[in-house]
């Protein structure tokens, strides 16, 4: 069964306009992006008559060799793009960007998000002879583009973006220009930058800063730039219905600490959340607070700051082990949970423990932690996520899990509790968060995987399980 969260879950995009070292920049930008995605890479490349590009499986070092970028080293424009999927298959066609052939030009394509009509225009494309080559809901936009009739590249673009619904960083790199632009709800992020007079787009300002660029903006929602020879940046909006429904899953636990959103530090916002936190579990009496590293260390941080808790570092993580989330069974992800994380017993023994974690998804993590902590001698764990309960999928881009695995949307706070052995937990209130994204400029975010309430309408076909949730009107 089609899966609608799509292939192209918490990928990260860059691009760069006339800049010598636009491949090496690129290359450079995408390690910085590599939390983003890590099962594929790629480069592609305009000399402004055609585009070239390189790509492959596996972490960027092994996806692009040092061959492959020598070869792009003396082209001005580049766009990269680095991939994470948890579903369909996982294979080199569809590892981004894409490079179409075609007689009207060639194109490169690079998408992060999740569109929510992707399956109905394959289908009709499909019925008046497109071939799709991957899997991957981003392809739809290519053959939007080369389908559209008109010799103005830029009014072909805006018709096809007012095609598609969903979630959307797009870069769409043709030989002399490239195009960024953000879909009209903002879900996904994407940012101008600069570096030595060339312009830049990245979905992370800790791109930027690999690369010595200068963070200009953020891209605004139905926002699309083009840069080329003959205008350094045009700007321009596809739609003027838009709204602001930034993920907020990126503050809490996707971005990189040293990222910014609207001009606000990611560090910054996860400490507010931990601040948060504190305030809503003052009732909770402890003797030191802890972060599950690395995502959790800054709303520890802020809980201590607020409550006066001394704030310790009482687990350890072992960098080496990949992500635990996308371990394929559970008994292979305990395992891998195991190794990842070690108490620090003389911080720890005879101790009121607070653990700070940014959520919990199917619970395996949480409750390691937790016999962890009381094995290496903690008198009472106490855990606070610096996030509400996950209880629905999400549709948007980022793999939150399925329905069925998630906890959160089968158990109640108590129950979980229960199942966790831990001796309170605490939950951030969808309130709490909302508080702190305003205190951080923010404009509007998409809460829909703690509310159910999604801000973009979901065309394709629903999985089987929310089909099922959805007759019995749950
Ligand atoms: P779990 O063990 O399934 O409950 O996963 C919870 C852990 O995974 C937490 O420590 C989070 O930091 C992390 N996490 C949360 N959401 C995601 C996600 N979408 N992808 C990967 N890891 C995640
Ligand atoms: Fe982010 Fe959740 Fe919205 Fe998905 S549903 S875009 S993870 S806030």
């Amino acid at each position: 069964m089609y899966d609608i969260r799509g292939l192209n879950e918490e990928c990260g995009v860059f691009g760069i306009w006339d800049h010598p070292n636009a491949a090496e920049l690129t290359y450079m930008a995408l390690h910085s992006l590599q939390h983003r995605g890590q099962e594929g890479a790629g480069i592609v490349c305009s000399n402004g008559e055609n585009i070239f590009g390189a790509r492959g499986m596996g972490l960027l070092p092994e996806a692009i060799s040092q061959v492959q970028l020598d070869s792009l080293k003396s082209y001005r424009h580049a766009i990269g793009h680095v991939r994470y999927a948890t579903t369909g298959a996982s294979e080199l066609s569809n590892v981004q960007p894409f490079i179409f052939k075609h007689s009207k030009g060639d194109l490169g394509l690079a998408h992060n998000g999740n569109l929510t009509n992707a399956q109905q225009i394959k289908l009709a494309l499909e019925s008046n002879g497109a071939i799709f080559q991957t899997s991957s809901d981003s392809e739809v936009l290519g053959h939007l583009l080369l389908k559209a009739k008109s010799e103005n590249k830029l009014a072909n673009l805006h018709a096809s973006l007012n095609q598609i619904k969903g979630a959307f960083a797009f870069l769409v790199l043709h030989p002399e220009s490239l195009s960024a632009a953000r879909d009209a709800h903002g879900v996904r992020p994407l940012m101008l930058g600069q570096v030595d007079g060339a312009y830049c787009v990245a979905s992370e300002t800790c791109a930027f800063t690999a690369i010595g660029a200068e963070y200009i903006r953020d891209i605004e929602p139905g926002e699309v730039l083009t840069f080329s020879n003959e205008t350094p940046i045009h700007e321009d909006f596809y739609t003027k219905q838009t709204s602001s429904n930034m993920c907020s899953m990126e503050y809490v636990y996707f971005a990189r600490p040293d990222s910014e959103f609207r001009k606000s530090s990611i560090y910054e916002v996860r400490k507010s959340l931990g601040e948060q936190l504190a305030k809503e579990m003052a009732h909770i009496e402890a003797d030191i607070v802890i972060g599950v590293p690395d995502s959790s260390l800054q709303a520890a941080k802020g809980f201590s700051n607020y409550s006066g808790l001394p704030n310790e570092q009482g687990l350890i993580k072992n960098r080496y082990v990949g992500r635990t989330f996308i371990t394929p069974n559970q008994t292979l992800r305990e395992r891998a949970v195991r190794m990842k994380h070690s108490p620090i017993r003389e911080v720890i023994e005879g101790k009121r423990v607070i653990v700070i974690d940014d959520s919990i998804v199917r619970g395996t993590t949480s409750k390691f932690i937790v016999k962890t902590l009381k094995q290496a001698g903690a008198k009472e764990v106490h855990m606070g996520i610096s996030s509400p309960p996950l209880k629905h999928p999400c549709y948007y881009g980022i793999d939150v899990s399925t329905h069925a695995e998630l906890i959160a949307a089968h158990q109640t706070v108590e129950e979980i509790q229960k199942e966790l052995e831990v001796d309170s937990l605490t939950y951030l209130s969808v309130e709490g968060m909302h508080d702190v994204f305003k205190k951080h400029h923010s404009k509007g975010e998409c809460y829909a995987c703690f509310t159910g309430n999604y801000p973009i309408e979901i065309i394709d076909q629903l999985l089987p399980e929310e089909k099922e949730k959805k007759r019995k009107g749950v």
